[in-house]
């Protein structure tokens, strides 16, 4: 229940003085459907208007001259622009308007006219230039000209002005709200009250009040940093709250982590140490397995499951696509069968008899693993006593299918897997609703792959290098970048480069892309595998999820385009064996200056955590790495790389809270209701749209 002192700020954008059926879909698409979403829109810098004359004019900054007007320039045909000549003392300003201005023009600025002009001034053939001035007034009026303003987005007929103008109106209409802050910590930051701090976004006089460490814009970011670690500790203490099978871990998977042709590492020891203690818990777990590709997360995986079927329960393990199903299958289905474990291999490609079968098998127990694709969740197949849900890439999945999964196993455990680097700074914001474990060390013997960027104007080079590693025997990747507008121009580019390297190299090169029916696809990934093509043109990452040892060269076309989390990834396919490895960047020069010290950090480390923290200080805000498809959430107010002293700060006090206030009906719990109504966040961590 929304608390009717917010009332005003969930009346529709649209209510906002001025807006109009015209500009309302603009305003709703800029900022959202209430006057809340428009008051958190920020300016994002400020104009300073010098006084000038046109003697002082300086290209590209917005400056003030009181000239008069000299002479009319009408244009002798449509689409030439409107021309008036004005002068001060010291020369010639020329103002024009595009796009037909036309008579009002004439008739409002006569010859001999003394105006205040405003605008942003240009030279255009040597001549002193504004086009379409922000100000065009009276030369008396010359004062209301601020000398500087405040900057907000536009768009289309959404002019920046209007709203700015509409961001004050909203501002005007926002209550005083009760502090649901610590009152200790919101002095000691010499913080402003909320609606203090959102009266000094809206009106900054300083560069640094715009900067993301303004006490009003930190204080602003607090609030929503420190209500989402509130949403995500409500849903983790609900989770937990949930009673789950209690699982102690025996002689089966003993004697499955026996049967391995080597030894767990000391991170998967530690981790899985940390999964048995949630399993034995009899509370139900959450829990992250956060680790590159290659690190060994399917193995803690499936001696957890093996604990499972040692108490009789069953488990499921799920995969963004056939082709990681089917691979997870044939890892672990033969060391679980060696000790007497029957595993299911179930997809969208089962059909009949034999899919019946299967899921007679799960129904009866007789199965104590099912792995599979979002298949394993339809409505007709059932578990005995399904008591574990491992989840592979688990951000590849959407928020649905994810509460489908654990509807099925309801009071089941949930170990999630993914190799997707999130720096620990950001960590909480993603998942801080699970538990977490992290396989940093790699199993031992892989050799680092050396990494090179090369222009594309080399990719001769290039290719007459991989005829002669492929004629060693070497296998390799190459990825084209999914770039263009259309996915067909994508896959065009694709099918040109693997016809032309196919030229090079001969018949042994194949080509996997999204339009490929699964069981096509399939099929390409499997010549691959048992090495009938051996250079393998690929156009997205979700085609490579794929383990070929084999495989030791990996070139990646356009890889500037490539988020640095995503190369990281694409890289981990290779190395896996024992020959030596290469990743080959080639990149359409010339190279930014920062796109060459992203590609320098992926030619210098290794570390994924690493890898993905300096593309983040690289990149600072926004979306720095392509999270906001990793469930990652759209802050309004925080920054998450500005702010990201406050995140943990957030968690902690957000913990505490709830801790000693549960249902949050102290004084500062009834504030603290109020901030997660205006804010929104929803239980499962997204923000409610609309
Ligand atoms: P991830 O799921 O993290 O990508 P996997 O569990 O699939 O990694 O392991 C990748 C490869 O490394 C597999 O071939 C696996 O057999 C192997 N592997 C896993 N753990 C070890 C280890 N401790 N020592 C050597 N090889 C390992
Ligand atoms: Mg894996």
């Amino acid at each position: 229940m929304r608390p009717e002192i917010l009332f005003p700020l969930f009346a529709p954008s649209a209510s906002l003085k001025g807006v109009g059926p015209k500009l309302a879909p603009t305003l709703e698409r800029l900022a959202g459907p209430y006057v809340r979403d428009v008051l958190f829109v920020s300016p994002h810098s400020i104009v300073h208007r010098s006084r000038a004359t046109t003697a002082e004019a300086r290209e590209g900054e917005a400056q003030t001259f009181v000239v008069a007007i000299d002479k009319h320039f009408p244009p002798g045909r449509r689409d030439l622009p409107y021309r008036i000549r004005t002068l001060d003392e010291a020369g010639f300003l020329f103002l024009v308007w595009f796009r037909g201005a036309g008579e009002h023009l004439a008739l409002r600025h006569p010859p001999g006219a003394r105006r205040a002009v405003s605008g942003k001034v240009e030279r255009f053939r040597d001549e002193i230039t504004i086009a379409h001035p922000d100000y065009f007034l009276p030369a008396e009026q010359v004062d209301e000209i601020p000398s500087f303003e405040a900057i907000y987005p536009a768009s289309g007929d959404l002019h920046a002005r209007t709203v700015r103008k509409l961001a004050l109106e909203a501002l005007a209409r926002a209550p005083e709200l009760p502090e649901w802050q610590d009152a200790a910590w919101i002095a000691r930051q010499r913080w402003p009250g909320w609606r203090a701090a959102l009266a000094a976004m809206h009106a900054p006089s300083t560069d640094a009040d715009l900067a993301p460490s303004a006490p009003a814009r930190r204080r602003l970011a607090y609030d929503e940093l420190f209500a989402h670690q509130l949403a995500l500790a409500q849903r983790k203490a609900g989770q937990k709250a949930a009673a789950a099978p209690s699982i102690r871990s025996g002689r089966l998977a003993e004697a499955v982590e026996r049967a391995l042709p080597f030894r767990l590492t000391g991170a998967q020891v530690r981790s899985l140490g940390e999964v048995r203690a949630d399993l034995a818990s009899g509370q139900r777990m959450s829990r992250l397995l956060q680790g590159d590709v290659g690190a060994g997360k399917t193995m803690v995986a499936m001696l957890a499951m093996a604990d499972a079927a040692q108490a009789g329960l069953q488990s499921a393990l799920m995969a963004p696509t056939e082709i990681l199903a089917r691979q997870h299958f044939e890892t672990i289905a033969e060391p679980l069968a060696a000790q007497g474990i029957k595993t299911v291999l179930l997809t969208g490609r089962d059909r009949g008899a034999p899919r019946s079968e299967k899921l007679a098998h799960l129904a009866s127990g007789q199965a104590a693993v099912a792995v599979g694709t979002h298949a394993l969740f339809q409505d007709d197949v059932a578990f005995r006593s399904l008591a574990l849900t491992v989840i592979d890439e688990q951000h590849r999945f959407g928020v649905s299918e994810r509460k489908r999964l654990t509807d099925k196993g309801a009071g089941a455990h949930v170990l999630a897997m993914s190799a997707t680097p999130i720096p620990r700074t950001l960590e909480l914001t993603v998942y801080g609703d699970l538990d977490i474990s992290r396989l940093e060390e790699k199993p031992p013997g892989r050799k680092p792959v050396a990494t090179r960027a090369a222009p594309k104007t080399r990719i001769g080079e290039v290719v007459e290098r991989l005829r002669a590693v492929i004629a060693q025997g070497a296998q390799a990747f190459w990825i084209c970048p999914l770039v263009a507008e259309s996915e067909d121009s994508d896959l065009a580019a694709a099918e040109a480069r693997a016809a032309a390297l196919r030229r090079v190299l001969g018949p042994e090169v194949g080509l996997v892309h999204g339009q490929l029916k699964p069981a096509e696809k399939d099929a390409v990934m499997a010549a691959f595998a048992e090495g009938r093509i051996k250079l393998l043109v690929a156009t997205t990452v979700v085609e490579v999820g794929v383990d070929v040892p084999a495989a030791s060269i990996m070139v990646i076309e356009q890889a500037e385009r490539f988020g640095l989390a995503q190369l990281h990834q694409l890289r981990g396919r290779v190395g896996r064996g024992q020959a030596e490895s290469a990743c080959v960047l080639l990149y359409d020069p010339p190279l930014s200056a920062l796109a060459q010290s992203r590609l320098d950090i992926l030619r210098r480390t290794d570390d994924g955590f690493l890898i993905a923290e300096k593309d983040l200080e690289l990149r600072g805000g926004g979306d720095p790495l392509g999270l906001k498809q990793s469930g990652f959430p759209a802050y309004r107010l925080a920054d998450p790389a500005a702010h990201r002293d406050l995140i943990a700060v957030a968690a902690d006090d957000a913990r505490l809270l709830l801790s000693r206030d549960p249902d949050l009906t102290s004084p500062r719990g009834r504030a603290v209701r109020t901030l997660q109504a205006l804010f929104d966040w929803r239980p499962d961590g997204g923000q409610a749209a609309g």
